[in-house]
């Protein structure tokens, strides 16, 4: 360490020096762009999440859903694709018959462990059946434990694709173990 930063005012001044010299960069860029002055650096813009989000890319990948057939049901067919290929190994289905002949199995059980996905997508691809999407835009969701991050087919069944402008179409969903107002 150099003499000089070992008088920690010395640095403290420093720093609130450059947090100056920063501010009134910005601010002076602001002023004129608010003046009508086409051109040069813009100033930096803070957005204030949540309330206010930067739009994200269509093709970004957020919370899984599985998609509904017309009458209700899921369109899942428990082919077992999205498990295999899956590299986290996060996906778990039993498969069942489906009630309608023309339709050979169900899933009766799909959870995925969110905890472990590594969020790749790998399952949308492989997916014969356009049974699952991750286009719930989606991004903050937790919980306060590992078993909290396991979503069940009915939550994944529940949710919906995100709007045009890509803001959540459902709630941000909240584990059985966590209270709204934790
Ligand atoms: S996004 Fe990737 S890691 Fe996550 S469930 Fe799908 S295949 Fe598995
Ligand atoms: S979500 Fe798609 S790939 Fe996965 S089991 Fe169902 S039909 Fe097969």
């Amino acid at each position: 360490m150099k003499l000089r930063q070992r008088f920690y005012l010395l640095e403290v001044l420093s720093g609130l020096g450059l947090t100056a010299r920063h501010f009134f960069e910005n601010m002076g860029r602001h002023v004129a762009h608010s003046l009508g002055r086409k051109g040069g650096a813009r100033g930096a813009v803070t957005i204030q999440y949540p309330e206010e989000r930067r739009p994200y890319s269509p093709r970004l990948r957020t919370l899984h859903r599985l998609v509904r057939r017309e009458d209700g049901s899921p369109r899942c067919v428990a082919c077992m694709m999205c498990e295999t290929v899956c590299p986290a190994h996060c996906i778990y289905i039993v498969a069942a018959e489906h009630p309608n002949p023309e339709i050979e199995k169900v899933a009766e059980r799909f959870d995925i462990d969110l905890g472990k996905c590594v969020f790749c997508g790998y399952c949308v691809e492989a997916c014969p059946e356009d049974a699952i999407r991750m286009d719930t835009g989606i991004l903050e969701f937790s919980s306060f434990s590992r078993g909290g991050m396991v979503y069940t087919k009915e939550a994944l069944l529940a949710l919906e694709p995100a709007g045009p402008d890509g803001k959540p179409g459902s709630p941000v969903p909240i584990p059985a173990n966590r209270t709204v107002d934790a």
